[in-house]
């Protein structure tokens, strides 16, 4: 018997399911201590069950490319960022790390930094977390980063998560209550391409993890209520070493030129009912517009005030819907802006 203690992994990967891809996980008990990728074995797991494969070819490969102490069960315990390959060790189709990693390899000497805003609905019974049982609350206006039992809900989760968050090193660096009442935000960042969407995965996994201890669903709909309420979004922050460096507003000008011009291809992989979402009726303009604009958070691109004054700093896309693979929203970010 092996005298090196046992640790759980818990092996996080993607799904395969469309148009919205899911989350899932299994645990592995293996030797301890995991100081490296090199001790997590690669793993499997049954494709047919996640729209991964077909029944009579079911394999598939979980690589791990990525991993952090698991808050949850505590001790020596890790989280386990996948990739999915298919049996014969090529890149299964679900897999859009793959792309990304090729796309920060190719562009890193740009030194790219993205932080990523993910805004999310809280849900109890299939209902935003107080809200009554029938009807509505009272309108928007009091909720965005309320104190105050008649104005916030659900904050037990949240600051189960930050905490969850924080001892698992992601580069969580806030949160605050959103516009509707049970929608959140965190963000994270700002940090490179792939560090970023792994560390985003994960804390969308812990968030998960977490609201089922207090019974409460997560939800990255883009419009979890019609009408005159508020969308969820993933506002994008993006920069390279060129937009930071002295005069990066003329690389920030440039940069949002481009995206202008590849707004449609932007769109494609910014979520799915992403037009629920950018009705032009409450944040950014509508889905067939682009504009960008200093300061102008009904702009499909901003660019923060303090960017501005000092001509140098970062972009905001905010197009991206809650329910957006990073992945994806960072890859066409970098082919647009860096290509
Ligand atoms: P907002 O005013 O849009 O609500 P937040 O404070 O919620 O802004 O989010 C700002 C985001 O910008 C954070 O995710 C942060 O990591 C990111 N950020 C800050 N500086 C940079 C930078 N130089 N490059 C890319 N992202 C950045
Ligand atoms: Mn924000
Ligand atoms: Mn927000
Ligand atoms: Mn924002």
């Amino acid at each position: 018997m092996s005298r090196r203690t046992k640790i759980i992994a818990e092996y996080v990967w993607i799904d395969g399911c469309q148009p919205t891809p899911g989350l899932r996980s299994k645990a592995k008990v293996i030797p301890g201590p995991v100081r490296s990728l090199a001790d997590i074995p690669e793993w499997g797991f049954d494709g047919s069950s996640t729209r991964q494969a077909e029944g009579h070819k079911s394999d598939c490969a979980l690589v791990p490319v990525a991993f952090v102490p698991d808050p949850v069960r505590g001790g020596k315990h890790v989280l386990v960022m996948c990739e999915v390959m298919n049996a014969d060790g090529s890149i299964h189709p679900s897999n859009t790390r793959a792309r990304l990693r090729e796309l920060a390899a190719l562009h890193a000497k740009h030194e790219p930094l993205f932080g990523i805003e993910q805004e999310y609905t809280l849900l109890v019974h299939g209902r935003p977390a107080g809200w009554p049982k029938k009807g509505f609350p009272a309108p928007q206006g009091p909720y965005y980063c309320a104190v105050g039992a008649e104005n916030v809900a659900a904050r037990t989760l949240v600051e189960r998560h930050l905490d969850a968050c924080m001892k698992a090193g992601i580069e969580i660096c806030g949160v605050n209550a959103e516009v509707l009442l049970g929608q959140w935000e965190y963000q994270i960042g700002p940090v490179g391409a792939l560090e970023v969407c792994d560390q985003l995965w994960l804390a969308r996994w812990l968030m998960c993890r977490l609201g089922e201890d207090l019974g409460i669903e997560v939800s990255l709909a883009p419009k979890p209520v019609a009408g005159d309420w508020n969308g969820t979004g993933a506002h994008t922050n993006f920069s390279t070493k060129a937009m930071r460096a002295k005069g990066g507003l003329k690389a920030i000008e440039a940069a949002c030129k481009e995206l202008g011009r590849r707004h449609d291809e932007h769109i494609r992989v910014y979520g799915a009912d992403n037009d629920k979402r950018l009705t032009g009726l409450h944040e950014t303009c509508d889905i067939k517009t682009f504009r960008h604009g200093v300061s102008d958070r009904g702009a499909s691109i901003r660019i923060p005030l303090a960017t501005a004054k000092q001509g140098r700093g970062y972009l905001e896309d905010r197009r991206p819907a809650a329910n957006m693979d990073p992945y994806r929203v960072c890859a066409a970010l970098l082919e647009t802006v860096c290509g």
